[in-house]
């Protein structure tokens, strides 16, 4: 129609492709290229190990400046198991709304992004913009984990980036980070009627499981706190367990998964210790008394860093600027941006359309509102880019 949005083709196209975390993204990615090829825009695909899945990046304008970054992932959670009323992976435009999986989480934004390539172009870019899409974000943020080790070494890497979750163009500058921990527990084997000659896996691993609670427990109660954050506490937990072969035997190994929530501004590894040095100084050395490699090893799996960006750093003035907002917060789930700001130096922010109440669920969709917004976001960005350079960027 006359007055739908510009990026609606392109919307349509990547929701059109089942990019379900499980799935290889490469079609998505090859049409991304091929796209940005027909307006003589290169891509660098940065590949996961067996070359199913593909990050893409591509610079738009004078290479040999930095720019902002607009980072999205391309993959989406699974539709199993839930009642949509349309097909999930095609748009479907009814009552003001986009539905499909990944309309809001986040496949408009990029198509936003994508949209707008062609008016960067025409217009001239003084700052470049860089696109970052990547693989396997609702899994643990495997693909930005690779892209970002080659933008860290770029001769040129970006000045600021922007994530486009879905934060209804609010303007986020911290969210919590998430450390995933794997206990292994070793203890010795015997009968049951010679407990005494066994060390039980299971029950010191109850014992370290016990102490994690009280810790969990004190956070909630003394702090740290940071108000700004939903939850405004660190948070842990034990969310699996494994351990044991039958009631008559001393169970020799056991194993189990915990996890800490942090808040932005927490050092992860320093509230770990805390664990660790339980675990290792004050339990341990009472399974080792009756069996000398008994104890505890620790494995560390699928962490996210936390974002905290800095109110007074020059992407937060400027992407409030781009939105049309005068506030900036904190959200609950977790992004890419920490991995920019903490493992590239790159000053990050969340900002994009659509809103996260409506991500992973059935009949998930974007208002074509949001999506105007999102389009006046990137008509902003086109004017700041074409008309100015940013500082430092030379
Ligand atoms: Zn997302």
């Amino acid at each position: 129609m006359a007055n739908d949005p510009i990026s609606l083709p392109i919307i349509r196209k990547l929701i059109g492709f089942d990019t379900t975390s499980r799935e290889s993204n490469l079609a998505l990615i090859e049409y991304v290229r091929g796209y940005l090829a027909e307006f003589g825009v290169e891509s660098l695909l940065v590949h996961d190990e067996d070359k199913r899945k593909a990050n893409l990046y591509a610079t738009i304008g004078p290479a040999d400046r930095a720019g902002i970054c607009l980072s999205g992932h391309t993959d989406v959670v699974p539709v199993d198991g839930q009642e949509w009323d349309t097909a999930p992976f095609e748009a479907v435009v009814k009552d003001g709304k986009v539905f499909g999986r990944g309309s809001s989480d986040m496949k408009s934004f990029i198509a936003i992004a994508l949209a707008f390539v062609p008016r960067f172009l025409e217009r001239g870019l003084e700052t470049p913009v860089h696109l970052a899409f990547s693989y396997d974000e609702e899994v643990g943020h495997l693909g930005a984990k690779r892209l970002i080790e080659v933008v860290k070494d770029m001769p040129v890497k970006p000045a600021m980036c922007i994530v486009g979750e879905p934060t209804s163009l609010g303007v986020i500058i911290g969210h919590k980070g998430k450390k995933k921990v794997r206990t292994h527990v070793r203890g010795h084997e015997a009968h049951s009627s010679l407990t005494h000659e066994g060390v039980n896996a299971i029950e010191y691993a109850a014992r370290l499981i016990a102490f994690i609670q009280q810790t969990a427990r004190k956070w909630q109660k003394d702090g740290p706190f940071d108000e700004e954050c939903d939850v405004p506490f660190t948070t842990m937990q034990v969310g699996l367990i494994r351990g044991g072969t039958a009631p008559n035997i001393v169970p020799k190994s056991c194993v189990f998964d915990m996890e800490i929530r942090h808040l932005p501004n927490v050092d992860p590894e320093a509230l770990f210790d805390a664990i660790r040095h339980h675990a290792k100084d004050v339990i341990e050395p009472e399974m080792k008394a009756v069996a000398p490699d008994a104890g505890f090893d620790f494995e560390e799996f699928d962490s996210n860093l936390a974002l905290n960006t800095d109110p007074d750093e020059a992407v937060v003035a400027f992407v409030k600027r781009l939105a049309g907002q005068n506030k900036h917060g904190k959200v609950g789930f977790g992004t890419e941006a920490g991995l920019f700001q903490q493992r590239a130096g790159i000053p990050t922010v969340v900002c994009g359309p659509g809103d996260i109440a409506q991500a992973h669920k059935p009949n998930e969709f974007i208002t074509l509102d949001q999506v105007r917004k999102g389009e006046a976001f990137m008509a902003r960005l086109a004017d700041y880019a074409t008309s100015e350079r940013l500082a430092g960027g030379a």
